[in-house]
């Protein structure tokens, strides 16, 4: 099983999984069928690989794709209730197991300011979690992305920044509401109880592009997770201009206090793996 987030943030989100040839699948479409086919081709990939895709919420930066990707391809879409009826698909409740190939796939309710739901992704014996707007971590979102080896999760906004950002009041009020968006200290303390159920990837995914930077968000992330021992867990960024490197799900963690080396990589491409 390997994945790669293909776009995140504010502008557009998708990320694609494979657990083998011709077995591939998208969460949300939130860019246009030619750039997520852009994206693809960065991986090695492309569109004839994606048999399904699913959503996670219908907000456009995770929807606007749909219609041309069903023109396109004509494949199915999945959704829990209150998502992509519009947008012709399939109805999954939550919780209840969908398969797609040598995939399968269960949503979870997570609190945002629509129907909002993560996802747990299984295949090849390995499993991957992914929640990417939710305005808290709870007790119950814990317990489905409990036991992933590699994980998506949001780390929105720096509170500070956000605070002192160019933001209306209200708009500040709504993102870092219980039903907002997950602050990079919020992300931490999800990812170091992660981290002790086995947590060995983790993609710190939606960062918003005026209220947080990647390396704020991987440093807090990283100085938790090392302070209570799990330094050797791999904290990437996703970006909105990008495709993340393949990460293959389940890798052996590294040393602890492992560092990236990134010799002969682009300046876009250190940002994905910074300390
Ligand atoms: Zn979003
Ligand atoms: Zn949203």
């Amino acid at each position: 099983l390997r994945l790669s987030v293909l776009a995140s943030g504010s502008s557009g989100n998708a990320t694609y999984l494979e657990s083998g040839p011709g077995t591939g699948v998208l969460v949300d479409a939130g860019l246009s069928c030619r750039r997520i086919s852009a994206r693809l081709a960065e991986r090695g990939t492309s569109l004839e690989d994606v048999r399904a895709v699913l959503l996670t919420h219908g907000h456009s930066d995770h929807v606007c794709g749909v219609p041309s990707l069903v023109r396109e391809l004509g494949i199915p879409i999945y959704s829990a209730p209150g998502v992509g009826e519009g947008l012709g698909a399939t109805v999954v409740e939550a919780g209840e197991e969908l398969r797609i190939g040598g995939l399968s796939a269960t949503f979870f309710a997570v609190p945002h300011d629509s129907a909002t739901y993560g996802v747990r992704l299984s295949g090849g014996g390995h499993t991957v979690a992914l929640a990417t707007d939710l305005g808290e971590v709870s007790g119950q979102t814990l317990r489905w992305m409990s036991g992933a080896e590699a994980a998506i999760l949001e780390a929105n906004h720096e509170p500070e920044w956000l605070m002192r950002g160019p933001y209306s009041p209200r708009l500040k009020r709504r993102i870092s509401s219980p039903s907002g968006h997950l602050s990079n200290r919020q992300a931490a303390e999800a990812a170091l109880s992660l981290a002790s159920r086995g947590l060995k990837d983790l993609v710190l995914a939606h960062l918003s592009e005026k209220n947080n930077s990647p390396a704020r968000a991987c440093g807090t992330v990283k100085s938790v997770l090392r302070g209570a021992g799990f330094g050797g867990v791999r904290v990437r960024v996703a970006l909105a201009g990008h495709a993340t490197p393949w990460i293959e799900v389940g890798a052996p963690l590294e040393a602890e206090g492992y560092a990236y080396h990134y010799e002969g990589v682009s300046g876009a491409a250190r940002l994905f793996e910074a300390e």
